[in-house]
């Protein structure tokens, strides 16, 4: 008997504390603005400086470029970019050492899917994964905005 009423005391005491569960996914997540998520990529700010795929750690960014088709203008413009997530580590050093924050992290952690070849996101994919971009992606490392 006594064992019941100690059971019901905790049972009751339970019930009053505030809930740290969530019905998840019915209730979706919100994620620090630090996290680290899936990338988003912006062609139209990608000089092709290969500074993301050199410092990958698991070399899963595969990019090629060509020159700039005006001839007025330097350097190079994007033709393809792709990051296999079956190996990312969402890891961040691909967006720090992004000159031009062409990558950046995003809030979005969702990558379930059937198949592997699912997993492989190609540039299409990372420009319309647009929204939850991490604000600190224009910070540097000492606060300061960029
Ligand atoms: S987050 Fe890390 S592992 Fe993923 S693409 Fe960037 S550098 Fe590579
Ligand atoms: S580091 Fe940035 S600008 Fe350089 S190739 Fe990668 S995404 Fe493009």
């Amino acid at each position: 008997m006594m064992g019941l009423i100690k059971g019901m005391g905790v049972t009751l005491k339970t019930m009053t504390k505030q809930k740290v569960t969530r019905k998840y996914p019915d209730e979706p997540m919100e994620m620090p603005d630090r996290f680290r998520g899936i990338q988003h990529f912006d062609p139209e700010k990608c000089i092709v400086c290969n500074q993301c795929v050199r410092v990958c750690p698991t070399d899963c960014i595969s990019l090629t470029g060509r020159k700039h088709p005006d001839p007025g203008k330097r350097g190079k413009v994007i033709d393809t970019y792709d990051i296999n997530f079956e190996i990312c580590i969402l890891c961040d050093l691909c967006t720090e050492v992004c000159p031009t924050e062409a990558v950046v992290m995003t809030q979005h952690f969702e990558l379930a899917v059937y198949t592997r070849d699912e997993l492989f996101k190609d540039m299409g994919w990372l420009h319309e994964n647009d929204s939850k971009i991490r604000s600190v992606n224009n910070v540097n490392a000492r606060g300061v905005k960029k």
